[in-house]
């Protein structure tokens, strides 16, 4: 973009003075990128950005930590996760707590690396907590295809795989309903006294649109109303999709800004890999609870793989944390009573803290920086 473009739309959105506008970026990189460069101090007042569900590990329910934590301290198991994953807390442990304990975990940064080991050591059996949205699931795919060609049986999956446009459509549900009971009580959505604003428009995830295409969020944009773009991830490229959603306030449509990765239509191979071993199923949110088919789940024929993903959805938030509301957009992280008092990045206390992708912790260190 040329530098007068540039300074015409920081202009813009600087002075905006129009009706409030509320737009939601569900990608972590989106969240991480957005503070990194600083975009908030660059808004008029009366544009708002909140971070919806879009960091993978902020989203994983108790339960699910709680099973990866038993398993790990099993004899004859090894689980490996990413990184940020093993400080997420279950409902008494993280797997980073486990390990201290003596439990057998091991942080990876590809599962190849499970793959590796599972065929070095094949007196254990080696569990990949799959945690990720359709950015990440065609990476267990090929390792399933890996396993399988490897003739390995001691290789498992927990899932916690969860799908984008579902979710989407729980929260713009979400939206009307509380604009429902508002008009009940005869208030009007963003006046001044703190009505509750509803969403105007969405950030959509550039990462998971190079694997889903753009397409994915026609019906939902149609169906609501509301503006999708699809944004890259540099500074520049996220000012211009701010610009184009205040510009579509009011418009159901989808425009991809980030041509040189997403198509319309995706990554048909990437989606065919996935389809091969995974189905739909619902799924628990973090604070959410069950959304109808916002998950996948390894499909009946590959239930050799899967080391015990069903029915892994209580979700016991600890004391005084607000990740529900700080993931539904409903509050900013610094809202939270325990933001940066008993809950920093060196010690989390709920997951929106823990990755580098999470809200409260790109919060953190904006206000830190
Ligand atoms: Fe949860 Fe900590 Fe964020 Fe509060 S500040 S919502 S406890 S992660």
């Amino acid at each position: 973009m040329k530098k007068e473009q540039l300074d015409i739309i920081k202009q813009f959105l600087s002075g905006y003075d129009g009706p409030p506008v509320k737009l939601m970026e569900v990608c972590g990189t989106h969240t991480a990128q957005i503070v990194r460069n600083g975009i908030p101090s660059m808004l008029s007042d009366r544009i708002r950005l909140i971070s919806g569900p879009g960091c993978p590990v902020c989203v994983t329910v108790t339960a699910y930590i709680d099973r990866l934590v038993e398993l790990a301290f099993k004899e004859d198991t090894i689980v490996y996760a990413f990184g940020d994953l093993l400080r997420v807390r279950g409902s008494r442990y993280s797997l980073s707590d486990a390990k201290a304990q003596g439990a057998r975990v091991k942080m990876v940064y590809s599962p190849m690396e499970m793959i590796q080991a599972a065929q070095e050591d094949g007196s254990r059996t080696h569990v990949f907590a799959a945690v990720g949205f359709e950015t990440t699931t065609p990476v267990y795919a090929v390792m399933l295809e890996e396993a399988i060609e490897k003739k390995l049986t001691n290789v498992r999956l927990l899932t916690s795989l969860k799908t984008m446009p579902e979710v989407i459509r729980w929260l713009c549900e979400e939206d009307l309903r509380t604009m429902r009971s508002l008009k009940e009580q005869g208030k009007t959505p963003g006046e001044e006294g703190g009505a509750y604003q509803p969403v105007t428009g969405f950030i959509a995830p550039g990462h998971v649109c190079a694997v889903t295409g753009s397409g994915i969020f026609e019906d939902l944009a149609k169906e609501y109303g509301l503006p999708f773009i699809v944004s890259g991830f540099s500074g520049e490229e996220l000012l211009l999709t701010i610009y184009g959603l205040v510009k579509d306030q009011g418009k159901g449509i989808v425009r991809n800004f980030y041509p040189s990765v997403v198509t319309r239509d995706g990554n048909t191979d990437a989606e065919k890999a996935v389809d091969r071993f995974f189905a739909p199923c619902d799924a628990a949110w973090r604070g959410m609870g069950v959304i109808p088919g916002s998950g996948l789940v390894l499909r009946p024929e590959f239930a050799a793989f899967d080391a015990g993903s069903e029915d892994l959805l209580e979700d016991r938030l600890s004391g005084g944390c607000r990740c529900a509301d700080v993931l539904t957009g409903r509050i900013s992280p610094s809202q939270c009573p325990l933001f940066g008092k008993v809950c920093t990045p060196s010690d989390p206390h709920g997951a929106c803290m823990v990755s580098q992708e999470g809200s409260c912790f790109n919060s953190y260190n904006y206000r830190h920086h």
